[in-house]
């Protein structure tokens, strides 16, 4: 029986958006049952204009820093909790700066002994498409309208996961996050959607089935049926992510992520380890924890 989250575990230790300890969000991973669980931060940014908002007294030079913290915490957490859970250690990527991220991102990787990476679109040429409704309902107007802006992120998407090649691919639809609660992505964004998840298929990127969009009260969780039936017809594995930012968010939701997958069609759900790479858990194997 095992029971997994490969995106989340950001902790208010080194992310100024999240709360309690990195030692205290394990210490919850265990005792709510998880067998596996990945460590993901925020990668740090390299222009003070891709600050995230609330991260402007921490500065560049701060995030350096703070990642480089979180690297050794992680690390030992890793070793120091070995026989109550494994931990994964990767971190969770970003395609800032607009020009340079893929080499950035890329040292980032190699500068230490990483289990994965979590591959993340958060913007489109440095505008923020999750931040709030206001910024995201402006950049699209400023794209060309709502539709313009889906296929710019899809098109990013898939630049990043045909150079980056991440082991996971995160919320794949995250640009639908303020979208109202029954919205559909148009049959012009579906095909342009197709050939994000032939790139995933092609570099073996696994899908992150994402609660924080059905947590945070922004729909299901991501991607929507229309996409992740899609992904299974395809043959492109999934793997589940709380996205936790904090204690009071490990492994909640993730009960509607399985949901989404049985759904969709899938008769199991990939998870990785240490010695043997990735695996595939039968849906009847997988033991939720206690929340
Ligand atoms: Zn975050
Ligand atoms: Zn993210």
């Amino acid at each position: 029986m095992v029971w997994f989250s490969y995106h989340g575990g950001h902790s208010g230790e080194f992310c100024a958006h999240a709360k309690s300890t990195l030692e205290e969000i394990v210490e919850t991973a265990i005792e709510r049952g998880f067998t596996h669980y990945g460590l993901s931060e925020h990668c740090p940014r390299y222009r003070v204009e891709d600050l995230y908002p609330g991260e402007e007294d921490c500065g560049i030079a701060g995030l350096a820093k703070a990642f480089d913290g979180y690297v050794k915490r992680a690390f030992a957490l890793r070793d120091a909790r070995a026989g109550e859970i494994e931990l994964l250690i990767g971190f969770e990527t970003e395609t800032l700066p607009p020009e340079g991220w893929l080499d950035a991102m890329t040292a980032l990787r190699q500068a230490h002994p990483f289990d994965y990476i979590v591959g993340s679109v958060h913007d489109i040429c440095g505008r923020w498409v999750d931040f709030s409704p206001a910024d995201t309902t402006a950049l699209a107007a400023d794209l060309g309208g709502p539709e313009a802006l889906h296929l710019a992120y899809f098109d990013t998407v898939t630049t990043m996961v045909e150079t980056l090649r991440p082991d996971i691919v995160a919320h794949l639809d995250l640009v639908r996050k303020f979208e109202p609660p029954r919205f559909g992505f148009s049959p012009r964004v579906l095909s342009v959607v197709e050939r994000t998840l032939e790139a995933i298929r092609a570099s073996g990127g696994i899908l992150d089935v994402n609660c924080a969009a059905f947590r945070n009260g922004y729909g299901p969780v991501y991607p929507l049926p229309q996409i992740l039936e899609r992904a299974r017809a395809m043959g492109i594995r999934v793997t589940l992510g709380d996205d936790s930012h904090g204690v009071k968010t490990v492994g909640v939701g993730l009960d509607r992520s399985l949901a989404a997958i049985a759904s969709a069609g899938y008769d199991s759900v990939a998870y990785l380890t240490r010695t043997d790479g990735w695996r595939e858990a039968p849906l009847d194997t997988l033991k939720p924890g206690r929340i």
